[in-house]
Protein backbone atom coordinates (compact mmCIF):
# COMPACT_ATOMS: atom_id res chain seq x y z
CA UNK A 1 0.00 0.00 0.00
CA UNK A 2 0.94 3.44 -0.69
CA UNK A 3 2.34 5.60 2.09
CA UNK A 4 0.99 8.55 0.47
CA UNK A 5 -0.95 10.17 -2.27
CA UNK A 6 0.40 11.43 -5.63
CA UNK A 7 0.70 13.96 -8.33
CA UNK A 8 1.41 12.13 -11.76
CA UNK A 9 3.74 14.57 -14.05
CA UNK A 10 1.16 17.07 -15.19
CA UNK A 11 0.96 15.78 -18.96
CA UNK A 12 1.86 18.12 -22.08
CA UNK A 13 1.78 16.36 -25.58
CA UNK A 14 4.42 15.63 -27.11
CA UNK A 15 6.04 17.90 -29.51
CA UNK A 16 5.86 16.60 -33.17
CA UNK A 17 8.83 16.70 -34.87
CA UNK A 18 9.50 18.52 -38.31
CA UNK A 19 11.75 15.83 -40.35
CA UNK A 20 12.80 18.47 -42.34
CA UNK A 21 15.86 18.13 -44.32
CA UNK A 22 19.32 18.47 -42.47
CA UNK A 23 17.36 17.27 -38.77
CA UNK A 24 18.42 14.60 -37.11
CA UNK A 25 15.60 12.85 -36.40
CA UNK A 26 15.12 12.18 -40.20
CA UNK A 27 18.58 10.78 -40.32
CA UNK A 28 17.46 8.26 -37.45
CA UNK A 29 13.77 7.94 -38.94
CA UNK A 30 15.79 6.95 -42.38
CA UNK A 31 18.35 4.90 -40.32
CA UNK A 32 15.67 2.91 -38.69
CA UNK A 33 13.83 2.39 -41.76
CA UNK A 34 16.60 1.02 -44.00
CA UNK A 35 17.66 -1.79 -41.26
CA UNK A 36 13.95 -2.62 -41.06
CA UNK A 37 14.08 -2.99 -44.60
CA UNK A 38 17.24 -4.89 -45.23
CA UNK A 39 16.79 -7.16 -42.29
CA UNK A 40 15.89 -10.98 -42.75
CA UNK A 41 12.29 -11.74 -42.67
CA UNK A 42 11.28 -11.84 -38.83
CA UNK A 43 8.87 -14.39 -36.77
CA UNK A 44 6.24 -12.78 -34.59
CA UNK A 45 5.05 -14.65 -31.83
CA UNK A 46 2.00 -14.41 -29.89
CA UNK A 47 2.41 -12.84 -26.45
CA UNK A 48 0.76 -15.60 -23.70
CA UNK A 49 1.69 -14.59 -20.35
CA UNK A 50 5.65 -15.59 -19.73
CA UNK A 51 5.01 -17.42 -23.36
CA UNK A 52 6.08 -16.78 -26.46
CA UNK A 53 4.29 -18.65 -28.82
CA UNK A 54 5.20 -19.54 -33.02
CA UNK A 55 2.46 -21.74 -34.29
CA UNK A 56 3.13 -23.56 -37.89
CA UNK A 57 0.06 -21.47 -39.59
CA UNK A 58 2.27 -18.83 -40.78
CA UNK A 59 0.77 -15.49 -41.97
CA UNK A 60 2.62 -12.74 -44.31
CA UNK A 61 3.93 -9.46 -43.62
CA UNK A 62 4.47 -7.17 -46.44
CA UNK A 63 5.03 -3.90 -47.05
CA UNK A 64 1.11 -1.85 -48.48
CA UNK A 65 3.51 -0.21 -51.15
CA UNK A 66 5.45 -3.15 -52.52
CA UNK A 67 3.72 -6.06 -52.24
CA UNK A 68 6.44 -8.37 -53.17
CA UNK A 69 8.68 -7.75 -50.54
CA UNK A 70 8.56 -10.07 -47.17
CA UNK A 71 8.63 -8.23 -44.16
CA UNK A 72 8.06 -11.81 -42.05
CA UNK A 73 5.20 -13.75 -40.85
CA UNK A 74 3.33 -14.02 -37.62
CA UNK A 75 1.40 -16.95 -36.25
CA UNK A 76 -1.86 -17.94 -36.62
CA UNK A 77 -3.33 -19.34 -33.66
CA UNK A 78 -6.24 -21.34 -32.81
CA UNK A 79 -9.32 -21.57 -29.95
CA UNK A 80 -6.83 -23.48 -28.02
CA UNK A 81 -4.29 -20.05 -27.93
CA UNK A 82 -7.11 -18.03 -27.07
CA UNK A 83 -7.74 -19.93 -23.76
CA UNK A 84 -4.15 -19.75 -22.87
CA UNK A 85 -4.46 -16.12 -23.18
CA UNK A 86 -7.40 -16.02 -21.00
CA UNK A 87 -5.78 -17.96 -18.72
CA UNK A 88 -2.41 -15.97 -18.58
CA UNK A 89 -4.57 -13.06 -17.87
CA UNK A 90 -6.49 -14.33 -14.94
CA UNK A 91 -3.54 -15.64 -13.32
CA UNK A 92 -1.62 -12.29 -13.88
CA UNK A 93 -4.64 -10.60 -12.69
CA UNK A 94 -5.02 -10.66 -8.77
CA UNK A 95 -0.92 -9.09 -8.41
CA UNK A 96 -1.74 -6.62 -11.04
CA UNK A 97 -4.89 -5.60 -9.21
CA UNK A 98 -3.71 -5.19 -6.02
CA UNK A 99 -0.23 -3.16 -7.26
CA UNK A 100 -0.45 0.42 -6.70
CA UNK A 101 -2.26 2.46 -9.02
CA UNK A 102 1.16 4.51 -8.94
CA UNK A 103 2.89 1.74 -10.10
CA UNK A 104 0.66 0.94 -12.98
CA UNK A 105 0.85 4.55 -14.16
CA UNK A 106 4.63 4.64 -13.92
CA UNK A 107 4.98 1.79 -15.67
CA UNK A 108 3.28 3.44 -18.69
CA UNK A 109 4.61 6.56 -17.79
CA UNK A 110 8.12 5.15 -18.90
CA UNK A 111 6.48 3.28 -21.99
CA UNK A 112 5.45 6.71 -23.29
CA UNK A 113 9.04 7.80 -22.59
CA UNK A 114 10.19 4.94 -24.59
CA UNK A 115 8.36 5.84 -27.49
CA UNK A 116 9.26 9.43 -27.24
CA UNK A 117 12.81 8.76 -26.71
CA UNK A 118 14.63 5.39 -28.03
CA UNK A 119 11.90 3.79 -29.60
CA UNK A 120 10.79 6.61 -31.41
CA UNK A 121 12.68 5.78 -34.60
CA UNK A 122 11.82 2.14 -34.47
CA UNK A 123 8.02 2.53 -33.64
CA UNK A 124 7.81 5.29 -36.79
CA UNK A 125 9.82 3.91 -38.62
CA UNK A 126 7.79 -0.06 -38.71
CA UNK A 127 4.37 2.45 -38.86
CA UNK A 128 5.62 3.60 -42.23
CA UNK A 129 6.86 0.28 -43.10
CA UNK A 130 4.02 -2.01 -42.54
CA UNK A 131 0.79 0.47 -42.47
CA UNK A 132 2.16 2.72 -45.20
CA UNK A 133 2.21 6.19 -43.54
CA UNK A 134 4.71 8.88 -44.42
CA UNK A 135 6.78 9.99 -41.78
CA UNK A 136 4.94 12.96 -40.73
CA UNK A 137 1.67 10.66 -40.43
CA UNK A 138 3.86 8.11 -38.33
CA UNK A 139 5.32 10.84 -36.42
CA UNK A 140 1.68 12.03 -35.06
CA UNK A 141 0.32 8.79 -34.44
CA UNK A 142 2.96 5.94 -33.62
CA UNK A 143 5.18 8.42 -31.42
CA UNK A 144 3.01 11.23 -30.42
CA UNK A 145 -0.25 10.21 -29.68
CA UNK A 146 0.70 6.98 -28.30
CA UNK A 147 3.34 9.15 -25.86
CA UNK A 148 0.44 11.17 -25.20
CA UNK A 149 -2.33 8.43 -24.43
CA UNK A 150 0.20 6.71 -21.54
CA UNK A 151 0.82 10.56 -20.16
CA UNK A 152 -2.27 11.78 -20.28
CA UNK A 153 -4.31 8.42 -19.07
CA UNK A 154 -1.76 8.68 -16.26
CA UNK A 155 -3.03 11.94 -14.96
CA UNK A 156 -6.24 11.19 -15.42
CA UNK A 157 -6.47 7.91 -13.67
CA UNK A 158 -4.88 10.25 -10.83
CA UNK A 159 -7.69 12.71 -11.49
CA UNK A 160 -10.22 9.87 -10.94
CA UNK A 161 -8.88 8.15 -7.70
CA UNK A 162 -9.02 11.61 -6.40
CA UNK A 163 -12.69 12.18 -6.54
CA UNK A 164 -14.04 11.29 -3.55
CA UNK A 165 -17.59 11.64 -2.10
CA UNK A 166 -18.74 13.43 1.27
CA UNK A 167 -18.74 12.80 4.46
CA UNK A 168 -21.04 13.51 7.07
CA UNK A 169 -20.82 13.88 10.97
CA UNK A 170 -19.33 10.88 12.39
CA UNK A 171 -19.14 8.97 8.89
CA UNK A 172 -15.99 8.53 6.38
CA UNK A 173 -17.30 7.69 2.73
CA UNK A 174 -14.83 6.67 0.60
CA UNK A 175 -14.79 5.41 -2.87
CA UNK A 176 -12.56 2.67 -4.09
CA UNK A 177 -11.89 2.17 -8.47
CA UNK A 178 -11.67 -1.93 -9.07
CA UNK A 179 -10.98 -2.99 -11.65
CA UNK A 180 -13.68 -5.37 -13.24
CA UNK A 181 -14.12 -8.69 -12.27
CA UNK A 182 -12.64 -10.73 -15.51
CA UNK A 183 -10.61 -9.76 -18.04
CA UNK A 184 -11.19 -7.01 -20.90
CA UNK A 185 -11.26 -8.44 -24.69
CA UNK A 186 -9.18 -5.56 -26.79
CA UNK A 187 -9.79 -5.51 -30.45
CA UNK A 188 -7.57 -2.91 -32.70
CA UNK A 189 -7.62 -1.39 -36.13
CA UNK A 190 -5.21 -1.37 -38.85
CA UNK A 191 -4.96 2.55 -39.10
CA UNK A 192 -3.78 4.09 -35.82
CA UNK A 193 -0.28 1.81 -34.24
CA UNK A 194 -1.47 4.61 -31.17
CA UNK A 195 -4.99 3.08 -31.00
CA UNK A 196 -3.78 0.09 -31.09
CA UNK A 197 -1.45 0.30 -28.23
CA UNK A 198 -4.64 2.35 -25.98
CA UNK A 199 -6.68 0.20 -26.14
CA UNK A 200 -5.30 -2.71 -23.88
CA UNK A 201 -3.21 -0.09 -22.09
CA UNK A 202 -5.76 2.15 -20.69
CA UNK A 203 -7.93 -0.81 -19.41
CA UNK A 204 -4.60 -2.17 -18.18
CA UNK A 205 -3.56 1.13 -16.23
CA UNK A 206 -7.12 0.62 -14.47
CA UNK A 207 -5.81 -2.52 -13.47
CA UNK A 208 -7.14 -4.73 -15.22
CA UNK A 209 -5.82 -7.89 -17.63
CA UNK A 210 -6.01 -7.89 -20.90
CA UNK A 211 -6.71 -10.27 -23.99
CA UNK A 212 -5.42 -8.07 -27.13
CA UNK A 213 -6.11 -8.87 -30.90
CA UNK A 214 -4.29 -6.63 -33.25
CA UNK A 215 -5.41 -6.62 -36.60
CA UNK A 216 -3.63 -8.90 -39.31
CA UNK A 217 -2.30 -6.18 -41.13
CA UNK A 218 -0.73 -3.99 -37.98
CA UNK A 219 1.11 -7.10 -36.52
CA UNK A 220 4.47 -6.08 -37.64
CA UNK A 221 4.42 -2.82 -35.58
CA UNK A 222 1.94 -4.35 -32.57
CA UNK A 223 5.15 -6.28 -31.43
CA UNK A 224 7.31 -3.24 -31.35
CA UNK A 225 4.38 -2.41 -28.63
CA UNK A 226 4.51 -5.29 -27.15
CA UNK A 227 8.53 -4.92 -27.16
CA UNK A 228 8.55 -1.38 -25.21
CA UNK A 229 5.57 -2.75 -23.04
CA UNK A 230 8.38 -5.22 -21.49
CA UNK A 231 11.22 -3.13 -21.73
CA UNK A 232 8.62 -0.50 -19.64
CA UNK A 233 8.31 -3.21 -17.22
CA UNK A 234 4.73 -4.58 -17.71
CA UNK A 235 4.36 -7.94 -15.85
CA UNK A 236 3.75 -10.86 -17.67
CA UNK A 237 0.18 -11.90 -18.95
CA UNK A 238 -1.14 -8.38 -18.11
CA UNK A 239 -1.79 -7.80 -22.15
CA UNK A 240 -1.65 -10.67 -23.86
CA UNK A 241 -1.05 -10.58 -27.25
CA UNK A 242 -3.18 -12.81 -29.53
CA UNK A 243 -3.17 -13.11 -33.40
CA UNK A 244 -5.92 -15.07 -34.88
CA UNK A 245 -8.51 -14.97 -37.05
CA UNK A 246 -11.44 -12.74 -35.40
CA UNK A 247 -14.44 -14.98 -34.89
CA UNK A 248 -11.71 -17.54 -33.83
CA UNK A 249 -11.35 -15.34 -30.56
CA UNK A 250 -14.82 -14.56 -30.42
CA UNK A 251 -16.25 -17.73 -30.01
CA UNK A 252 -14.28 -18.34 -26.96
CA UNK A 253 -13.99 -15.07 -25.35
CA UNK A 254 -17.71 -14.54 -25.50
CA UNK A 255 -18.77 -17.50 -24.04
CA UNK A 256 -16.16 -16.91 -21.33
CA UNK A 257 -18.00 -16.53 -17.64
CA UNK A 258 -14.97 -13.97 -16.48
CA UNK A 259 -15.29 -11.54 -20.14
CA UNK A 260 -15.93 -8.18 -18.38
CA UNK A 261 -15.58 -5.76 -21.15
CA UNK A 262 -14.61 -5.45 -24.64
CA UNK A 263 -12.56 -2.36 -25.86
CA UNK A 264 -12.83 -1.87 -29.53
CA UNK A 265 -12.15 0.39 -32.33
CA UNK A 266 -12.88 -0.64 -36.64
CA UNK A 267 -15.54 -0.98 -38.69
CA UNK A 268 -19.31 -0.71 -37.24
CA UNK A 269 -20.33 -3.69 -39.15
CA UNK A 270 -18.13 -5.97 -37.04
CA UNK A 271 -18.74 -4.05 -33.65
CA UNK A 272 -22.48 -4.39 -33.74
CA UNK A 273 -22.00 -8.27 -34.76
CA UNK A 274 -20.11 -8.47 -31.39
CA UNK A 275 -22.62 -6.27 -29.83
CA UNK A 276 -25.20 -8.44 -30.65
CA UNK A 277 -22.98 -11.86 -29.74
CA UNK A 278 -22.38 -10.78 -26.56
CA UNK A 279 -25.75 -9.81 -26.12
CA UNK A 280 -26.87 -13.60 -26.96
CA UNK A 281 -24.25 -14.62 -24.04
CA UNK A 282 -25.63 -12.23 -21.47
CA UNK A 283 -26.22 -14.99 -19.19
CA UNK A 284 -23.31 -16.82 -19.34
CA UNK A 285 -21.21 -13.95 -17.72
CA UNK A 286 -20.34 -12.96 -14.58
CA UNK A 287 -21.40 -9.32 -14.61
CA UNK A 288 -22.73 -7.08 -17.78
CA UNK A 289 -19.74 -6.55 -19.78
CA UNK A 290 -18.62 -2.97 -20.73
CA UNK A 291 -18.99 -2.10 -24.53
CA UNK A 292 -16.55 0.38 -25.74
CA UNK A 293 -16.66 0.72 -29.54
CA UNK A 294 -15.47 3.76 -31.87
CA UNK A 295 -16.15 2.94 -35.18
CA UNK A 296 -16.97 3.82 -38.66
CA UNK A 297 -17.59 7.27 -40.37
CA UNK A 298 -18.66 9.29 -43.16
CA UNK A 299 -16.96 12.47 -42.35
CA UNK A 300 -18.35 15.93 -43.94
CA UNK A 301 -16.90 19.31 -45.14
CA UNK A 302 -19.70 22.13 -45.69
CA UNK A 303 -18.47 25.53 -47.06
CA UNK A 304 -20.84 28.63 -46.32
CA UNK A 305 -20.77 30.95 -49.40
CA UNK A 306 -18.69 33.24 -47.00
CA UNK A 307 -15.19 31.10 -46.72
CA UNK A 308 -12.06 31.70 -47.86
CA UNK A 309 -11.35 29.34 -50.95
CA UNK A 310 -7.88 28.53 -50.32
CA UNK A 311 -8.88 27.58 -46.57
CA UNK A 312 -11.60 25.34 -47.90
CA UNK A 313 -9.14 23.40 -50.29
CA UNK A 314 -6.34 22.89 -47.93
CA UNK A 315 -8.90 21.56 -45.83
CA UNK A 316 -10.74 19.37 -47.92
CA UNK A 317 -6.61 18.06 -49.40
CA UNK A 318 -5.57 17.20 -45.42
CA UNK A 319 -8.86 16.11 -44.52
CA UNK A 320 -9.72 13.81 -46.95
CA UNK A 321 -5.99 12.56 -48.61
CA UNK A 322 -3.29 12.52 -45.53
CA UNK A 323 -2.66 8.75 -44.90
CA UNK A 324 -4.95 7.75 -48.14
CA UNK A 325 -8.01 9.34 -46.44
CA UNK A 326 -7.62 5.47 -44.08
CA UNK A 327 -8.82 7.71 -40.95
CA UNK A 328 -12.25 6.84 -39.38
CA UNK A 329 -12.06 10.95 -39.23
CA UNK A 330 -11.30 11.69 -42.83
CA UNK A 331 -13.60 13.71 -44.89
CA UNK A 332 -15.39 12.08 -47.52
CA UNK A 333 -18.10 13.93 -48.24
CA UNK A 334 -18.30 17.80 -49.26
CA UNK A 335 -21.16 20.40 -49.11
CA UNK A 336 -19.97 23.18 -51.58
CA UNK A 337 -21.68 26.28 -52.44
CA UNK A 338 -22.61 26.52 -56.54
CA UNK A 339 -21.24 30.18 -56.06
CA UNK A 340 -17.76 29.55 -55.31
CA UNK A 341 -17.36 25.62 -56.33
CA UNK A 342 -15.86 26.51 -59.21
CA UNK A 343 -12.92 28.51 -57.73
CA UNK A 344 -12.70 25.97 -55.46
CA UNK A 345 -12.25 22.89 -58.00
CA UNK A 346 -9.83 24.93 -59.99
CA UNK A 347 -7.41 25.45 -57.26
CA UNK A 348 -8.54 21.79 -55.59
CA UNK A 349 -7.61 20.03 -58.88
CA UNK A 350 -4.01 21.93 -59.53
CA UNK A 351 -2.78 21.24 -55.88
CA UNK A 352 -3.59 18.02 -56.19
CA UNK A 353 -1.42 17.79 -59.21
CA UNK A 354 0.96 18.63 -57.48
CA UNK A 355 0.99 15.67 -54.96
CA UNK A 356 3.50 13.29 -55.39
CA UNK A 357 2.68 9.57 -54.83
CA UNK A 358 5.00 6.62 -53.91
CA UNK A 359 6.53 4.79 -51.31
CA UNK A 360 6.91 6.55 -47.51
CA UNK A 361 10.67 5.86 -47.48
CA UNK A 362 10.74 8.89 -50.10
CA UNK A 363 9.78 12.03 -47.94
CA UNK A 364 8.77 13.90 -51.07
CA UNK A 365 5.61 11.88 -51.10
CA UNK A 366 2.57 12.89 -49.32
CA UNK A 367 0.45 10.07 -50.71
CA UNK A 368 1.57 6.22 -50.36
CA UNK A 369 -0.39 3.37 -50.85
CA UNK A 370 -3.74 1.74 -49.35
CA UNK A 371 -3.12 -1.02 -46.86
CA UNK A 372 -3.78 -4.17 -48.61
CA UNK A 373 -5.51 -6.20 -51.52
CA UNK A 374 -8.85 -5.74 -50.26
CA UNK A 375 -9.18 -2.40 -49.53
CA UNK A 376 -7.71 -2.04 -53.03
CA UNK A 377 -10.22 -3.61 -54.15
CA UNK A 378 -13.43 -1.95 -52.46
CA UNK A 379 -11.99 1.19 -53.24
CA UNK A 380 -11.45 0.67 -56.74
CA UNK A 381 -15.11 -0.44 -56.72
CA UNK A 382 -15.98 2.39 -55.86
CA UNK A 383 -14.32 4.55 -58.08
CA UNK A 384 -15.31 2.41 -61.12
CA UNK A 385 -18.79 2.95 -60.00
CA UNK A 386 -18.73 6.67 -59.99
CA UNK A 387 -16.76 6.45 -63.75
CA UNK A 388 -19.55 4.78 -64.81
CA UNK A 389 -22.53 6.72 -63.32
CA UNK A 390 -24.76 8.92 -65.13
CA UNK A 391 -25.47 11.48 -61.78
CA UNK A 392 -21.56 11.33 -61.02
CA UNK A 393 -18.06 13.04 -62.60
CA UNK A 394 -14.66 12.11 -62.05
CA UNK A 395 -13.19 15.59 -60.92
CA UNK A 396 -9.55 14.80 -60.18
CA UNK A 397 -7.67 11.47 -60.06
CA UNK A 398 -9.58 8.37 -60.13
CA UNK A 399 -6.68 6.03 -61.03
CA UNK A 400 -5.60 2.88 -59.70
CA UNK A 401 -1.95 0.94 -59.65
CA UNK A 402 -1.35 -2.59 -58.16
CA UNK A 403 1.51 -3.31 -60.07
CA UNK A 404 4.24 -2.92 -57.28
CA UNK A 405 1.60 -1.73 -54.23
CA UNK A 406 -2.30 -0.66 -53.84
CA UNK A 407 -1.71 2.85 -54.83
CA UNK A 408 -5.23 4.92 -55.75
CA UNK A 409 -4.72 8.72 -56.99
CA UNK A 410 -6.22 11.02 -54.48
CA UNK A 411 -9.94 11.42 -56.60
CA UNK A 412 -12.62 13.74 -56.12
CA UNK A 413 -16.22 12.67 -57.57
CA UNK A 414 -18.96 15.70 -58.15
CA UNK A 415 -22.38 13.91 -58.07
CA UNK A 416 -26.00 16.09 -58.27
CA UNK A 417 -26.82 13.24 -56.42
CA UNK A 418 -27.28 14.37 -52.68
CA UNK A 419 -27.51 10.48 -51.97
CA UNK A 420 -24.85 9.18 -54.12
CA UNK A 421 -23.51 5.59 -53.13
CA UNK A 422 -20.24 7.58 -52.06
CA UNK A 423 -22.25 10.13 -50.18
CA UNK A 424 -23.28 7.61 -47.90
CA UNK A 425 -21.34 4.90 -47.08
CA UNK A 426 -17.48 4.70 -46.01
CA UNK A 427 -14.79 4.41 -48.30
CA UNK A 428 -11.90 4.39 -46.00
CA UNK A 429 -9.66 5.41 -49.12
CA UNK A 430 -8.64 8.53 -50.79
CA UNK A 431 -12.26 9.39 -52.63
CA UNK A 432 -13.96 12.96 -52.00
CA UNK A 433 -17.28 12.66 -53.29
CA UNK A 434 -18.75 16.68 -53.60
CA UNK A 435 -22.52 17.72 -53.90
CA UNK A 436 -22.75 21.59 -55.06
CA UNK A 437 -25.72 23.09 -53.84
CA UNK A 438 -27.67 25.73 -54.94
CA UNK A 439 -26.46 28.94 -52.47
CA UNK A 440 -29.18 31.41 -54.42
CA UNK A 441 -32.12 30.01 -53.14
CA UNK A 442 -33.75 31.03 -49.88
CA UNK A 443 -32.85 29.06 -46.70
CA UNK A 444 -30.07 27.01 -48.90
CA UNK A 445 -27.86 26.70 -46.00
CA UNK A 446 -30.45 25.76 -43.76
CA UNK A 447 -31.64 22.85 -45.63
CA UNK A 448 -28.05 21.82 -46.35
CA UNK A 449 -27.66 21.43 -43.02
CA UNK A 450 -30.58 18.91 -42.27
CA UNK A 451 -29.12 17.43 -45.90
CA UNK A 452 -25.92 16.70 -43.96
CA UNK A 453 -27.67 15.84 -41.15
CA UNK A 454 -30.02 12.84 -42.16
CA UNK A 455 -27.84 11.36 -44.95
CA UNK A 456 -25.20 9.13 -43.45
CA UNK A 457 -25.94 6.61 -40.17
CA UNK A 458 -22.87 7.59 -38.77
CA UNK A 459 -21.67 10.80 -36.86
CA UNK A 460 -18.51 10.97 -36.03
CA UNK A 461 -16.46 14.38 -37.07
CA UNK A 462 -17.51 17.19 -39.70
CA UNK A 463 -16.16 20.73 -40.60
CA UNK A 464 -17.75 24.07 -40.93
CA UNK A 465 -15.68 26.63 -43.11
CA UNK A 466 -17.52 30.10 -42.62
CA UNK A 467 -16.72 33.85 -42.42
CA UNK A 468 -20.01 34.64 -41.08
CA UNK A 469 -20.57 33.72 -37.45
CA UNK A 470 -24.12 33.52 -37.57
CA UNK A 471 -24.18 30.86 -39.86
CA UNK A 472 -21.58 28.85 -37.84
CA UNK A 473 -23.85 29.57 -34.86
CA UNK A 474 -26.70 27.66 -36.90
CA UNK A 475 -24.43 25.37 -37.86
CA UNK A 476 -23.38 23.94 -34.51
CA UNK A 477 -27.18 24.27 -33.29
CA UNK A 478 -28.57 21.91 -36.40
CA UNK A 479 -25.77 19.49 -36.88
CA UNK A 480 -25.53 19.41 -32.73
CA UNK A 481 -25.71 15.44 -33.35
CA UNK A 482 -24.32 15.04 -36.35
CA UNK A 483 -20.32 14.32 -35.49
CA UNK A 484 -18.88 13.72 -31.98
CA UNK A 485 -15.97 16.05 -32.89
CA UNK A 486 -16.62 19.05 -34.58
CA UNK A 487 -14.51 21.78 -36.49
CA UNK A 488 -15.16 25.40 -37.14
CA UNK A 489 -12.74 26.79 -39.87
CA UNK A 490 -10.63 23.72 -39.40
CA UNK A 491 -10.21 20.16 -40.85
CA UNK A 492 -12.34 17.14 -39.61
CA UNK A 493 -9.10 15.01 -38.84
CA UNK A 494 -5.96 15.40 -36.38
CA UNK A 495 -7.65 15.45 -33.05
CA UNK A 496 -4.86 15.30 -30.21
CA UNK A 497 -5.11 13.59 -27.06
CA UNK A 498 -5.80 15.87 -24.12
CA UNK A 499 -7.31 18.81 -26.44
CA UNK A 500 -9.88 17.29 -28.61
CA UNK A 501 -11.37 14.07 -26.69
CA UNK A 502 -12.28 12.00 -29.60
CA UNK A 503 -15.31 9.68 -30.96
CA UNK A 504 -18.69 9.85 -32.20
CA UNK A 505 -22.37 8.51 -31.80
CA UNK A 506 -25.26 7.16 -33.82
CA UNK A 507 -23.38 4.64 -36.05
CA UNK A 508 -19.70 5.89 -35.46
CA UNK A 509 -20.12 4.36 -31.52
CA UNK A 510 -20.44 4.50 -28.20
CA UNK A 511 -18.46 7.92 -27.98
CA UNK A 512 -16.43 7.39 -25.14
CA UNK A 513 -13.97 9.53 -25.69
CA UNK A 514 -10.78 7.89 -25.87
CA UNK A 515 -7.54 10.11 -24.74
CA UNK A 516 -10.15 11.58 -22.40
CA UNK A 517 -11.21 10.55 -18.35
CA UNK A 518 -14.67 9.58 -19.63
CA UNK A 519 -12.75 6.32 -21.02
CA UNK A 520 -11.29 5.52 -18.17
CA UNK A 521 -14.48 5.05 -16.34
CA UNK A 522 -15.28 2.47 -18.28
CA UNK A 523 -12.76 0.17 -17.19
CA UNK A 524 -13.66 0.35 -13.35
CA UNK A 525 -16.14 -0.51 -11.25
CA UNK A 526 -16.63 1.77 -8.08
CA UNK A 527 -17.20 0.10 -4.80
CA UNK A 528 -18.44 2.38 -1.90
CA UNK A 529 -17.72 2.28 1.54
CA UNK A 530 -18.81 3.67 4.36
CA UNK A 531 -17.79 3.99 7.64
CA UNK A 532 -19.61 4.90 10.73
CA UNK A 533 -16.84 5.84 13.25
CA UNK A 534 -19.02 5.62 16.69
CA UNK A 535 -21.40 3.08 16.21
CA UNK A 536 -25.44 3.66 17.74
CA UNK A 537 -26.39 1.01 20.11
CA UNK A 538 -30.05 1.66 20.17
CA UNK A 539 -32.16 1.01 17.65
CA UNK A 540 -34.72 3.56 18.64
CA UNK A 541 -35.12 6.55 16.88
CA UNK A 542 -35.96 9.98 18.70
CA UNK A 543 -39.56 10.23 17.20
CA UNK A 544 -40.81 6.92 18.77
CA UNK A 545 -40.56 9.00 22.08
P1 LIG B 1 -12.22 -3.97 -39.09
O1 LIG B 1 -13.56 -3.80 -38.48
O2 LIG B 1 -12.11 -4.71 -40.37
O3 LIG B 1 -11.25 -4.71 -38.06
C1 LIG B 1 -11.06 -4.23 -36.76
C2 LIG B 1 -10.61 -5.37 -35.88
O4 LIG B 1 -11.71 -6.27 -35.69
C3 LIG B 1 -9.46 -6.19 -36.48
O5 LIG B 1 -8.56 -6.56 -35.44
C4 LIG B 1 -10.20 -7.41 -37.01
O6 LIG B 1 -9.38 -8.55 -37.13
C5 LIG B 1 -11.26 -7.59 -35.94
N1 LIG B 1 -12.42 -8.41 -36.34
C6 LIG B 1 -13.05 -8.43 -37.53
N2 LIG B 1 -14.10 -9.29 -37.48
C7 LIG B 1 -14.12 -9.80 -36.23
C8 LIG B 1 -14.96 -10.74 -35.55
N3 LIG B 1 -16.01 -11.30 -36.16
N4 LIG B 1 -14.68 -11.04 -34.26
C9 LIG B 1 -13.64 -10.46 -33.61
N5 LIG B 1 -12.81 -9.56 -34.21
C10 LIG B 1 -13.05 -9.24 -35.50
O7 LIG B 1 -11.57 -2.50 -39.22
P2 LIG B 1 -10.19 -2.04 -39.87
O8 LIG B 1 -10.27 -2.20 -41.36
O9 LIG B 1 -9.03 -2.65 -39.16
O10 LIG B 1 -10.21 -0.49 -39.50
C11 LIG B 1 -10.96 0.43 -40.24
C12 LIG B 1 -12.27 0.74 -39.55
O11 LIG B 1 -12.03 1.21 -38.23
C13 LIG B 1 -13.02 1.85 -40.25
O12 LIG B 1 -14.39 1.56 -40.28
C14 LIG B 1 -12.74 3.07 -39.37
O13 LIG B 1 -13.71 4.08 -39.47
C15 LIG B 1 -12.69 2.44 -38.01
N6 LIG B 1 -11.93 3.25 -37.07
C16 LIG B 1 -12.63 4.00 -36.18
C17 LIG B 1 -11.95 4.82 -35.28
C18 LIG B 1 -12.70 5.67 -34.29
O14 LIG B 1 -12.09 6.18 -33.35
N7 LIG B 1 -13.99 5.86 -34.47
C19 LIG B 1 -10.55 4.85 -35.30
C20 LIG B 1 -9.87 4.05 -36.23
C21 LIG B 1 -10.57 3.25 -37.11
Amino acid sequence: MAHGTFNVPYPVNEPVLSYAPGTPERKALQNAYKTLYEQPPIEVPMYLGANRVITDDKRIMTPPHEHGKVLGHFSYGTSEHVKQAIEAALEAKSAWASLGWEHRAAVFLKAADLIAGPFRAKINASTMLSQGKNCFQAEIDAACEFADFLRFNAFYAQQIHQEQPESSDGIWNRLEYRPLEGFVFAITPFNFTAISGNLPAVAALMGNVVVWKPSDTQVYSAQVIMEIFQEAGLPDGVINMITCDGPVAGDVVFKHRDFAGLHFTGSTGVFRHLWKTIGENLELYRSYPRIVGETGGKDFVLAHPSANVSEVVTGLIRGAFEYQGQKCSAASRAYMPASIWPAIKAEMQSELATLNIGPPNDFGNFINAVIDRRSFDKIKGYIDFAKSAPDAEIVAGGGCDDSVGYFVEPTVIETTNAHFKSMVEEIFGPVLTVYVYDDSASNAFEKVLDLIDSTSEYALTGAVFSNDRYSLDLASKKLEYAAGNFYLNDKPTGAVVGQQPFGGARGSGTNDKAGSYLNLLRWVSPRTIKETLVSPRDYRYPFLG
